[in-house]
């Protein structure tokens, strides 16, 4: 997706996959630091360091605060290294790309992982009425309640237990969004919904899993008539913003959604 938009933009740059260990602890310093000693214009940081690199940054932004996790670094002329977050930003983004209507909204999510986050500021950014957070473990919604409350008092933010309480949630749903990983390749049949509970065509859902791009979970969605989106957008717009941070251009979003469903195609 990457040397797409950059082949576009007739930028001699280069984007590759470096592996960084977790232990020693000292390497994740290593990592970032050797981003400015070695020229780096900036770097994508995934897995599980998207937490573990913030103290090494120089600044980040209000993001990044509330959502405790960085996935782009860039390197300033002076060396200054800032951290931003484009995960919220690209979600929300792909919903407007698909006319989704936030404000006033009542959205229900699934899952309290690293992208809940990220998904739960955008939405109450974005000016929902009330989000619900259901998951697995549910001492991690809490713990995610508490900092979005801290930066958006007036949303109300409610927690359950996933998927025992999806029956109590799911009716003034207007848009429900899975970021658990179920449902994700090599779990195909794997769904996070419990599929006693109907759906209705005035329903929006959205599934961050973006392989395979029909999960299990937008198949049932889709029977029921609810529109349905596939997280294949929001990878592409948090790349995409990702490349504007580093370049300071538009970035050529069609040149990288087409790379990226080749990438799909050729991998399955
Ligand atoms: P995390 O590991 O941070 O969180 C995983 C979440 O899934 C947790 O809420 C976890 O619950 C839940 N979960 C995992 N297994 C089960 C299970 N068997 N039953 C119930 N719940 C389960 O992952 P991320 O948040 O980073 O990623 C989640 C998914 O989102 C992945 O598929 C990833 O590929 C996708 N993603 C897509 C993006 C996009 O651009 N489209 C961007 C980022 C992620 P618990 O807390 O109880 O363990």
């Amino acid at each position: 997706m990457h040397a797409a938009a950059f082949a576009v933009a007739g930028l001699d740059w280069a984007y590759i996959p470096l592996l960084v260990a977790s232990e020693p602890k000292m390497r994740i310093q290593e990592a970032v630091y050797g981003l400015r000693a070695l020229g780096f214009q900036g770097a994508n940081v995934t897995v599980p360091h998207k937490q573990t690199v913030i103290p090494f940054l120089d600044r980040f932004n209000t993001v990044v605060e509330a959502i405790g996790a960085v996935n782009t670094i860039s390197v300033e002329a002076d060396g200054t290294l800032t951290g931003d977050n484009t995960d919220a930003p690209g979600f929300i983004r792909d919903l407007q790309e698909h006319h989704v209507e936030l404000e006033g909204q009542n959205a229900l999510v699934l899952g309290a992982g690293g992208s809940a986050r990220a998904v739960v500021y955008g939405l109450a950014e974005a000016g929902c009425y009330s989000i619900t957070i259901l998951n697995r473990t549910r001492s991690k919604a809490d713990a995610l309640v508490k900092t979005i409350e801290a930066f958006f008092p007036s949303c109300p933010v409610a927690t359950g237990v996933l998927p025992r309480e999806i029956r109590s949630y799911a009716e003034k749903a207007d848009l429900i969004v899975n970021t658990t990983s179920l449902g994700m390749i090599p779990h195909r049949e794997s769904t996070p919904w419990d599929e006693s509970v109907a759906l209705r065509p005035d329903q929006v859902v959205y599934d961050l899993v973006y392989n395979p791009r029909q999960t299990r979970f937008l198949r049932f969605a889709q029977e029921a008539g609810a529109k349905t989106i596939s997280g294949l957008g929001m990878l592409i717009w948090q790349g995409a913003l990702s490349f504007e941070i580093w370049t300071a251009q538009p970035a050529p979003t069609g040149a990288m959604a087409e790379a990226v469903e080749k990438a799909m195609s050729d991998h399955g």
